[in-house]
């Protein structure tokens, strides 16, 4: 599927996940599966559970890509096949490298879990580090500046000379802007990265259109800088770049691959117990993964 070649804008899609939670989805979609290396992109909530309500996302496998994680609002408890056991509060990042194989579950931390805001984002991993064995990090502190009337976070990667810890494996950068009320400010872009742009809260312009919630707005290759008008009610954008990723991969419920051979074997794996290891601690049900009878053949989504 080629880049577009223009500044162009991809409605996401209603979902749901962890019998519950509202997302939607920005990546892939309709006529756009990458931007850069990022291969998915979930708009989670805001979402308000009932007393005695919360995430419930059973064990379930990943290959081939890091799992992203930037909280908004909420808590959420991950645990993994690795042994890791950690809750994650707004304003951090986790992040899980599945390489060649992990397992892992998110649940709500208490029994009330109150408000879910957050972005669930997945990094293809470029071929030559897909077979990495797994990790798990956690960032509680980001670099943080202001600009303009923003606070900016930056999540992944470098911008106005700020590096963040995020141990990554492509050129990519993420990055949080959000205004309390009416700011507007010039984001100068790494002209070698493509990039897109999410409405997270608020409203804003993006370069003088109004950015309606949860649409990508689209910046191709060579896009130097980008001007964002926060209304009154103010906003928070999530921006994600990279280096355009020229490899076809094949994402396939949670994997990421190359060929269908090896998604189908990755299924079968873990629909038989085997190769991947068990999350120590949580009794929720394993996922299962759907027929594969219904993959498509690379390159045909
Ligand atoms: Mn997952």
């Amino acid at each position: 599927m080629p880049h577009p070649a223009t500044v162009s804008r991809f409605p996401g899609r209603h979902a749901e996940i962890g019998e519950g939670l509202p997302v939607c989805r920005l990546l892939p979609t309709q006529g756009l599966r990458l931007v850069g290396p990022w291969c998915f992109l979930d708009h989670a909530g805001p979402a308000d559970y009932a007393a005695g309500q919360g995430l419930n996302v059973g064990p379930h496998p990943h290959i081939g890509l890091q799992t992203f994680t930037w909280m908004i609002e909420g808590e959420v408890l991950h645990k993994d096949s690795l042994g890791y056991e950690q809750l994650i509060r707004p304003g951090q990042v986790n992040l899980m490298t599945a390489g060649r194989g992990i397992v892992h579950a998110e649940l709500s931390a208490s029994p009330d879990a109150g408000r879910i805001h957050a972005a669930q984002l997945w990094i293809a991993l470029p071929d030559a580090e897909r077979q990495r064995p797994p990790a798990f990090h956690h960032y509680p502190e980001l670099p943080r500046l202001t600009r303009d009337g923003f606070v900016l976070t930056l999540l992944a990667g470098s911008a106005l000379g700020q590096t963040a810890p995020a141990e990554v494996y492509s050129p990519l950068v993420g990055l949080d802007l959000t205004a309390a009320g009416a700011a507007a400010t010039t984001l100068p872009l790494q002209g070698d990265f493509e990039h897109g742009l999410v409405l997270l809260e608020g409203s804003v312009q993006v370069d003088g259109d109004p950015l309606p919630q949860d649409v990508l707005h689209y910046l191709p290759v060579g896009t130097a800088a980008i001007t964002l008008r926060a209304g009154a009610d103010g906003c928070r954008v999530l921006v994600v770049g990279g280096a355009p990723l020229h490899e076809d991969i094949l994402v396939w419920w949670n994997f990421v691959a190359r060929t269908t051979e090896e998604i189908v074997q990755a299924s079968a794996d873990w629909q038989a117990g085997r190769r991947f290891e068990p999350v120590p601690g949580v009794s929720l049900a394993r996922l299962q993964a759907p027929d594969v009878a219904g993959l498509r053949l690379k390159g045909g989504r």
